[in-house]
């Protein structure tokens, strides 16, 4: 039987799932096509070890985890030893095979001795405390953006409190969807530098692409327009079809993260700030959304300044400034997404009711939203 140390917990593994093998040689096509064979079959990816002292497995476990944005388990099998636990969990890997039940006491040994790293920067307390200090400021800065934020219901203003309170790149992504219109509208009208972008899954609307088209127009500016990776895109294929994301689940979670979230996480890389047109009465799953929140995960903050509007203030902003929106609203689509993914909805369903309907009510997101979203996709 096979045993597995969990190197957070410092217990034995409960969890079994499949394995797909990635060697130590990978290279990039070799590692997206375990990525996308793991997300698609729930697997775990396992890095075998000849030697204990072979450092690849180390960088691969990296490289899926930074580059690829792995999030499912990542498995040390073959030749490691207790004493590269710490190393391993701060590569990447959750876990690792043991010899036998009994080896596990000196995993838990190490893992409980070695209380930190030897590398200078890790042990360093100043950078330590550089990291936590980041966190605290993070979420401080994030409090005090919100409640700045809702002592107006001036949507202009609230975007230029943004921009006065965030230093660095702050970032906008559009679906182009009547909430983030009105955001557009606001953020063009406050003047204010920002990032705008759209991501594009290849699977838009046409009246999608006409409304990029005509909001440039209107507002005389380019939104920078986002795809996939066209090495992930392909295997995706090669190993789904073309409408693979009909079959299950997890393949829909699959061709979601290819065409939208990975593509997300790359355009947000180095932002200080990321705007989004969330509204708490879009769905129960955003009831709770805040104006200002710190994303630790992301490592910046995400703002919603809708966030407490209802539908009846959005439309009247709309109508009001004349801002253009997507005809398929007026057709019974309030929530707008991929067009094999989305249809219309009867008066009195929930909005994001034609969201992937032939699944489960519960969790209809695609990932792009919150960080346990994202572990979930992955
Ligand atoms: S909404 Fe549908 S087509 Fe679009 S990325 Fe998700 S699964 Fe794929």
């Amino acid at each position: 039987m096979e045993h597995r140390v969990d190197l957070k917990t410092a217990a034995l593994s409960q969890t079994s799932p499949g394995v797909t093998e990635l060697a130590v040689t990978a290279n990039r096509d070799e590692r997206t096509a375990a990525v996308v064979e793991a997300v698609l079959h729930g697997k775990a990816i396992a890095i075998p070890f000849a030697k204990f002292n072979d450092g690849r497995g180390f960088s691969i476990a990296h490289l899926l985890r930074s580059d690829h944005g792995f999030r499912g388990e990542v498995r040390a099998t073959g030749h490691v030893i207790p004493d590269q636990a710490l190393h391993l969990l701060r590569a990447g890997f959750d876990t690792a095979n043991v010899v036998n039940a009994e080896a596990l006491f000196h995993w838990q040994s190490s893992l409980a001795h070695y209380k930190g790293a030897y590398q200078k920067a890790v042990r360093n307390p100043l950078m330590q405390r550089r990291l936590a200090t980041q966190r605290i400021k993070g979420e401080q800065r994030a409090a005090a953006l919100s409640e700045k934020i809702a002592k107006t219901r001036d949507l202009t203003q609230r975007v230029r409190e943004i921009a006065d309170s965030v230093e660095g790149r702050i970032t906008f992504s559009t679906s182009l969807g009547k909430e983030d219109q009105a955001v557009l509208h606001a953020i063009v009208s406050a003047g204010i530098d920002v990032d705008v972008f759209t991501l594009d899954t290849l699977r838009h609307f046409p009246e999608t692409l006409e409304t990029l088209e005509r909001t440039e127009k209107h507002y005389g500016i380019k939104i920078r327009v986002v795809t996939p990776d066209p090495m992930d895109l392909e295997e995706l294929i090669a190993h789904d079809g073309e409408f693979g994301f009909r079959t299950s689940v997890n393949s829909r979670k699959a061709c979601c993260m290819i065409r939208k979230v990975l593509p997300l996480n790359r355009s947000l890389k180095g932002a200080a700030a990321w705007i989004t047109g969330l509204r708490r009465e879009q769905s129960a799953e955003r009831a709770d959304v805040d104006h200002a929140v710190w994303d630790a995960d992301l490592e910046l903050i995400k703002t919603s300044p809708l966030a407490d509007w209802t539908d009846g203030e959005l439309d009247a902003y709309i109508k009001a400034n004349d801002i253009p929106v997507n005809p398929l609203h007026d057709q019974g689509y309030p929530s707008i997404g991929c067009e094999p993914c989305t249809r219309a909805v009867s008066p009195g369903e929930d909005p994001r009711a034609g969201r992937w309907w032939w699944e489960n009510e519960d969790g209809k997101e695609c990932g792009l939203h919150g960080r346990e979203r994202r572990l979930e996709v992955a």
